[in-house]
């Protein structure tokens, strides 16, 4: 079994590499983490940069914040790329703009090194219950190389096409995500000023055209007026402003995710950063 370097162990990361140990893979992961003490107790072993951890392993995962913190973890003072071996895997399954992947990419190719980009969905629950989405950008081989990995740690796992499409498809799941969202959110909002009851309301639109995993789940999280998250806001600005650029790179105008940014940044301005992406409720005038 490939020996993995896995960097990154926050909300989605640690549930992720604990599966991996579950699963027999040999994990090694950074002495620096906070969550490094419960990857040891559970068999990880620890290495003090990611430099010497990508020396001392067949495949190297990063499960970071964003495209700045992949790009500085590679490239950066003792960063993978200065310690990764030819023949060695790269696979980054944060969400990052799908440009830095591909230029990822080229970087580690010079070295002999394949790369991946595997973002993923499904959330905590999905990463605790190793049931995560996976849509993975890169060549057939690494694909064919890192299934099994991805398979500790996914369910739906699906290899999209070339060096970067894995990102564009995460960038796709949270215009369609978001948008929904705003959707539940301004129809409960006319249907509780209009004196609808909106548990009813929910609960027949659950059986109509309207229905979706968000109308069932954000819809119940509105009317408990329950914003703990969850998937944070301030992530979804992220994921949004990806988007938007990966349009503007190509040209196009994105009306609804343009729109999404403005009640992102409307969100972020009223402080719920941290609230759950349901909060995008909290920005409609009532
Ligand atoms: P998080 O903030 O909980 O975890 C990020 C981890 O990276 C933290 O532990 C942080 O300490 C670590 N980190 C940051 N910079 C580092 C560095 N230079 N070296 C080593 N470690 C570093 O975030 P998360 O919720 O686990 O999300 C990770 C990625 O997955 C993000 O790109 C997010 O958009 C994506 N994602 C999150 C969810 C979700 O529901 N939380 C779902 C799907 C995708």
């Amino acid at each position: 079994m490939e020996k993995i370097g896995f960097i990154g162990l926050g909300i989605m990361g640690k549930p992720m590499a604990l599966n991996l140990l579950k699963a027999g893979f040999a994990v090694g992961v950074l002495s620096t983490s906070k969550a490094s003490a419960e990857l040891e107790d559970a068999g990880a072993k620890t290495w003090p940069n990611a430099s010497k951890l990508a020396s001392e392993h067949d495949i190297v995962i990063t499960m970071l914040p964003d495209s700045p913190q992949v790009e500085d973890l590679v490239n950066g003072q003792h960063g993978v790329s200065s310690g990764i071996k030819a023949g060695a895997l790269f696979i980054d399954m944060s969400t990052i703009s799908p440009s830095v992947a591909r230029n990822l990419y080229q970087i580690l190719q010079q070295k002999g090194v394949e790369a991946l980009d595997a973002p993923v969905s499904g959330g905590q629950v999905g990463a605790e219950g190793g049931t995560l989405s996976i849509m993975v950008g890169g060549t057939e081989g690494a694909f064919q190389r890192a299934l099994p990995v991805f398979q500790a740690m996914g369910k739906n796992i699906v290899h999209i096409g070339e060096p970067g499409a894995g990102q564009t498809t995460k960038a796709c799941n949270q215009m369609i995500v978001g948008m929904t969202i705003q959707a539940v959110a301004e129809a409960f909002t006319l249907a509780g000023n209009a004196g609808v009851d909106l548990a009813k309301m929910r609960e027949v639109l659950l059986g109509g055209f309207a229905q979706s995993r968000i109308l069932d789940l954000h819809g119940q999280r509105i009317i408990d007026g329950n914003f703990k998250p969850g998937f944070k806001i301030k992530l979804h600005q992220k994921d949004i402003n990806i988007a938007l650029q990966s349009g503007k790179e190509l040209n196009l105008s994105l009306p609804g995710t343009e729109c999404m940014a403005g009640q992102m940044k409307a969100a972020m301005d009223q402080g719920n950063g941290e609230l759950d992406h349901s909060a995008l409720f909290l920005t409609m005038k009532k």
